[in-house]
């Protein structure tokens, strides 16, 4: 007998796990605000609410055996209410709750041992000032839930543009001090039922104003820091007890050191090659570790890979199908057209993966600028190539 699996949330990233739930006999059932939403296509069954709408997602439990997450913005305290009541969540409740707000999070990794950026909570200390100074300008705010893609984010410059933000508004924020990074890393790592653990090719990651534009598969890094980041996701997710995929963004400083930046309690826009250069995808992972299936392979079946999002710069209602022809024309080149309705800048519409064959740092900048020469007008186009 099938598997019936509910999805909180119907964007891309649920809607990506479509052909891997085909694959293993898994029903997908989605909570998701809109008709429109991506997932909505590929699921056997909907309920429109909103993701943090605890009453439908009792509706949804109805529907199905296990109930998972691609979005985390979810009412804990009432949702407890229906785990109580015998509702399996995978990944399960307890492993969600240090991580939903940022500041949490950090502390509950902080506790852990692992490495993170200086940081405090705002409101929530007393000595902001001496605070702020041994942080040193420019500080990084971010607000402690609900953030995303670098909304809620903010670069803080001087104490008077800090003043305007917390002035103006009630929001909870995480403080943290500027990373003068020299690469942003990430990894897509996923834990079973039975506590195997399975861990993807750490990645190279480049953030535009807080939003991802590429992805490049394998990062170059040291073994030393290979083996570390393997050791961060190991202790993470053992820790957590946790049931599926999880993304982990870090960064790499000059002096060689690792920070972990971010948990993502979900698969991960930094995992998405792994659709097309890995044996088994982060989301086919994810269904398999939910599922109680045993983990599969996440090796690399080609030397390198670039993703590269394809993010909405106008607002608009095009398919933009020459563009995604021409996108599909590059050699090795697979497109993932997410099928939202409307375009917004900063909006993630699709992407587009490239298999290569070697591991030619000019070749992947190549291919990036001829990508993003395709997809975005010119001035819209990255002047930050690798
Ligand atoms: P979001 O949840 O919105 O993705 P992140 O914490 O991942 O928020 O921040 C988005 C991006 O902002 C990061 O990928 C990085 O480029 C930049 N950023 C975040 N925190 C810092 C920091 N402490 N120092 C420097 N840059 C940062």
């Amino acid at each position: 007998m099938s598997i019936k699996l509910g999805i909180i949330g119907g964007g891309q990233l649920a809607w990506m796990m479509g052909d891997a739930a085909k694959k293993l006999g898994v029903e997908l059932i989605v909570q998701t605000p809109s008709q429109n939403d991506p997932a909505v296509s590929i699921a056997k069954d909907s309920i429109f609410a909103a993701v943090d709408d605890a009453a439908a997602t009792e509706i949804l439990a109805t529907k199905c055996d296990i109930i998972t997450f691609e979005n985390e913005f979810v009412n804990l305290a009432a949702l407890s209410q229906l785990e109580k009541k015998g509702v399996c969540f995978r990944p399960q409740l307890a492993a969600l709750a240090p991580l939903l707000d940022k500041y949490e999070q950090r502390c509950y990794l902080r506790d852990l041992g692992l490495p993170v950026p200086q940081f405090f909570a705002l409101p929530g200390e007393k000595d902001i000032e001496s605070k702020i100074a041994d942080l040193g300008f420019p500080v990084v705010l971010k607000a402690r839930r609900h953030g995303y893609d670098g909304q809620g984010t903010f670069i803080i410059p001087d104490f008077s543009a800090l003043s305007k933000i917390i002035n103006h508004s009630n929001t909870q924020f995480l403080v943290e001090e500027f990373v003068p990074f020299t690469k942003e890393l990430a990894i897509i790592a996923a834990r079973s039922v039975n506590g195997e653990i399975v861990i993807y090719p750490a990645v190279e990651t480049f953030q535009e104003e807080q939003v991802c534009r590429w992805v490049i598969a394998p990062a170059i890094i040291t073994k030393e820091q290979n083996l570390e980041i393997e050791a961060i996701a190991h202790k993470l997710l053992n820790s957590l007890q946790y049931i599926g995929v999880l993304g982990i963004e870090l960064f790499l400083t000059a002096d060689g050191k690792i920070l972990v930046n971010e948990i993502a309690p979900r698969t991960h826009n930094s995992g998405h090659f792994s659709l097309d250069a890995c044996e088994t995808s982060q989301f086919e992972q994810h269904l398999r570790a939910v599922s109680s299936l045993p983990l599969n392979n996440s090796i690399l079946h080609c030397s390198s890979a670039v993703m590269v999002n394809l993010l909405g710069y106008e607002n608009c209602q095009s398919d933009y199908q020459k563009q995604r022809q021409q996108l599909a024309d590059i050699p090795q080149s697979t497109v993932h057209w997410y099928g939202k309705t409307e375009a917004r800048p900063g909006r993630k519409l699709g992407h587009i993966t490239v298999l290569l064959e070697q591991d030619n740092r000019d070749a992947v900048k190549h291919i990036i600028h001829q990508i993003e020469s395709i997809w975005y007008p010119p001035e819209k186009i990255s002047q930050n190539f690798p």
